[in-house]
């Protein structure tokens, strides 16, 4: 397939951080971007050249985005499937709609990377309530996750014991779930790949990844492991992408256990929060290889030119009568890079922008950016 050149038209489904980030990338290189997001105010929207405000199925807004894009791709993976696939049949899209179909339901998305040859964490699927009237002993305790619409540790719930269980299945609202066993973690890395039609990819370097209530709050990179380990994660991050077909930008988190043996926690597909380092610290950074893949060019290369720590802003920071954090001395800090997604209301747990430190060692970046972090 000939490729995409700028000023082609580029269309993506969301309008949060990740399309604004992608819309920078995009326009960067003289494409064209249009965004389709319903809601007005939609952190893309003031990088795009067109904002479709309107809803993820709505009708006309699918036709605009089929007949003015050269391709389309998406933001988030709770976008209709159905939709995707009904764009594939009039312009380019990437990620396919089933891959992006797979990875919006826990349970279709942890059989398929078992499927693949890939470990997960021991999990029970759970359709109905039936389903829970076996021996749970293997997966408690354990975490009871909702099959769809889960991110940011959301649709989730800890239990001990199979009454636990049963209860948090019914709070969640008897829909479908996965029962996790709960696993020790001595760690939590992702990896980042980029794949083309023709099977040609490239992954970043794997990132430790540190959570604070179930969100990304710091990611390191270098990941302080063995390169065996990093290049141990990195192949299976390519695995799982050879598996799927996959075209476009897939993130893979994974569980690294006491033993340094690795399981797959779950796969994004599309840009990652803990892949945003790349903007600053990648000869490529990620939003750069979603425009890359969906316009047929080759992956960019993936190194990585300086050690980096990039720690999440959520509304947390932000005072309680809404006043802004105090910008000044992460501003004036000539090796951090601050990025604010746009975003009116700073509620707790909202992502509302991340900073980066770039150091030559990785532990003075990640002291440095603790330190700034106290000074907001
Ligand atoms: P989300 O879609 O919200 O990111 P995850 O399944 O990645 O959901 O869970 C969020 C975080 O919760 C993980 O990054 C990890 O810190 C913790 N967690 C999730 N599942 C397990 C598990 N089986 N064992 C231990 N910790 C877990
Ligand atoms: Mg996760």
């Amino acid at each position: 397939m000939a490729a995409i050149l700028p000023p082609a038209m580029l269309g993506i489904l969301g309008g949060g951080q990740l399309g604004r980030m992608f819309a920078t990338a995009a326009k960067t290189m003289g494409y064209r971007v249009t965004v389709l997001d319903p809601d007005a105010d939609a952190p893309a929207a003031a990088f795009a050249d067109v904002h479709l405000c309107a809803p993820y199925n709505d009708q006309e807004a699918l036709h605009m985005l089929a007949s003015t894009c050269a391709a389309v791709t998406t933001e988030f993976e709770n976008v209709n499937a159905d939709a995707m696939r009904w764009l594939a049949g009039h312009t380019r899209v990437s990620p396919s709609g089933d891959a992006v179909a797979v990875a919006q339901n826990r349970i279709l998305e942890k059989s398929w990377i078992n499927k693949a040859g890939l470990p997960t964490a021991p999990f029970l699927a759970l359709e109905t309530v039936e389903d829970l009237h076996v021996d749970l002993s293997n997966y408690l305790p354990g975490i009871m996750k909702t099959a769809r619409l889960g991110y940011d540790g959301k649709g989730q719930v800890r239990v001990s014991t199979p009454e636990e269980a049963r209860s948090a299945y019914a709070n969640l609202g008897g829909q479908a779930c996965v029962l996790e066993k709960m696993l020790d973690l001595k760690l939590e890395v992702s990896a980042i790949v980029a794949r083309t039609t023709n099977a040609q990819e490239a992954c970043f370097p794997v990132a430790e990844n540190r959570h604070e209530n179930g969100i990304l709050d710091v990611s390191i990179v270098p990941a302080r492991i063995e390169p065996e380990l990093a290049h141990r994660v990195q192949q299976m991050a390519l695995q799982l992408a050879n598996a799927l077909d996959y075209v476009g930008v897939l993130a893979v988190e994974f569980f690294v256990l006491e033993d340094d043996s690795v399981v797959v926690n779950e796969i994004a597909p599309r840009p990652h929060n803990s892949g945003h380092y790349t903007i600053d610290a990648c000869v490529t950074s990620q939003f750069e290889q979603q425009v890359r893949t969906m316009c047929g060019l080759l992956p960019g290369k993936t190194d990585l030119l300086s050690p980096v720590v990039m720690v999440n802003l959520l509304g947390d920071v932000w005072r309680e009568d809404g006043g802004e954090p105090n910008w000044a001395v992460l501003c004036e800090a000539p090796n951090a890079k601050l990025h604010l997604y746009g975003k009116k209301a700073a509620r707790p747990g909202r992502k509302m922008g991340h900073f980066t430190v770039l150091s030559a060692k990785v532990d003075d970046a990640l002291e440095q950016a603790e330190a700034l972090k106290d000074t907001l």
